[in-house]
């Protein structure tokens, strides 16, 4: 049913992003992926996407650590389909550390990527999309937009960051045919969860069984880490047009974390 939509999904080469182009593109969207990847990788992905899902797919280097290359990922966007119809902004990155020794250039590097790319891309995709009439923004925010965990103050501030940004925009665009949702996971097994865990073994003096079951899952009434796939499975559903009355939420699925 998004057959000649185009998404953008920023940091799509691994765990949920790309989980969100592989359903996106089952769905018939093209893509324009994102991420932190050799060219020769990002080659064979983009190809793959296309010969998979019988799709277009291009592949941006764009840093979302830097604004003009965000707006040339929506300029390439624009210049290949037309428009950006489906926006997910995804990227991510993590850093666990007490407050006092958080290093300066990482704070500053994670409201970058989690939190103000998503200001960048919202602002250079919204007037094509405003002019068709259509779009959905979609934000991966966490369970950490609702609540925090100690030695995560970068992650939690921009995570509740997204959440007021969605909000926000959503309020602006609501006559316009566009939803801003975000989408707030608790954890989910990707890359991201499995790098933090030697931090978190430092910062708490814990073995690796111990942060899996005790910090991670602890927090998890169901026991068990969501899925990437039922992540993209809801952003789908965002699209539908049974979904055009959700706009400015931020939804959980995070195994009822929020809920205790
Ligand atoms: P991941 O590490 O598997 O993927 C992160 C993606 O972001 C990769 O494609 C990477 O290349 C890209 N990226 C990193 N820095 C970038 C930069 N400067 N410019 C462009 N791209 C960059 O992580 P993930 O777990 O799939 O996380 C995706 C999103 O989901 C993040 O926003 C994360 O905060 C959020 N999230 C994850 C979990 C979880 O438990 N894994 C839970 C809640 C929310």
């Amino acid at each position: 049913f998004l057959k000649d939509r185009c998404a953008v999904i920023t940091g799509s080469t691994s765990g949920i992003g790309l989980a969100y182009a592989h359903a996106l593109a089952k769905e018939g969207a093209n893509l324009v992926i994102n991420g932190i990847l050799p060219a020769d990788d990002a080659e064979k992905l983009r190809s793959g996407l296309e010969s998979e899902f019988g799709v277009k797919a291009l592949f941006s280097p764009a840093d979302m650590t830097k604004p003009d290359q965000i707006a040339g990922m929506i300029a390439q966007a624009e210049a290949a389909f037309g428009a950006v119809d489906i926006l997910v902004n995804n990227a991510g990155i993590q850093h666990v550390a007490p407050i006092e020794e958080f290093p300066i250039a990482t704070w500053d590097m994670i409201i970058a990527i989690n939190l103000t790319s998503a200001f960048h891309t919202t602002r250079a995709a919204l007037p094509k999309m405003k002019a068709k009439g259509w779009g959905r923004i979609i934000n991966t925010a966490s369970a950490h937009a609702f609540v925090a965990s100690p030695f995560k103050s970068a992650y939690v501030s921009a995570k509740h960051g997204i959440a007021g940004l969605t909000k926000t925009v959503a309020l602006e665009v609501a006559t316009n045919g566009i939803t801003v949702n975000a989408i707030a996971p608790g954890y989910v097994w990707t890359p991201l969860v499995e790098k933090q865990i030697p931090d978190t073994m430092k910062a708490r003096n814990m073995t690796k069984e111990q942060v899996i079951n005790d910090v991670l899952l602890t927090a998890q009434p169901t026991k068990e880490f969501v899925t990437v796939e039922q992540v993209a499975a809801l952003a789908v559903f965002l699209c539908t047009d049974a979904a055009k009355s959700i706009t400015g939420t931020i939804l959980p699925m995070d195994g009822g974390w929020t809920a205790a």
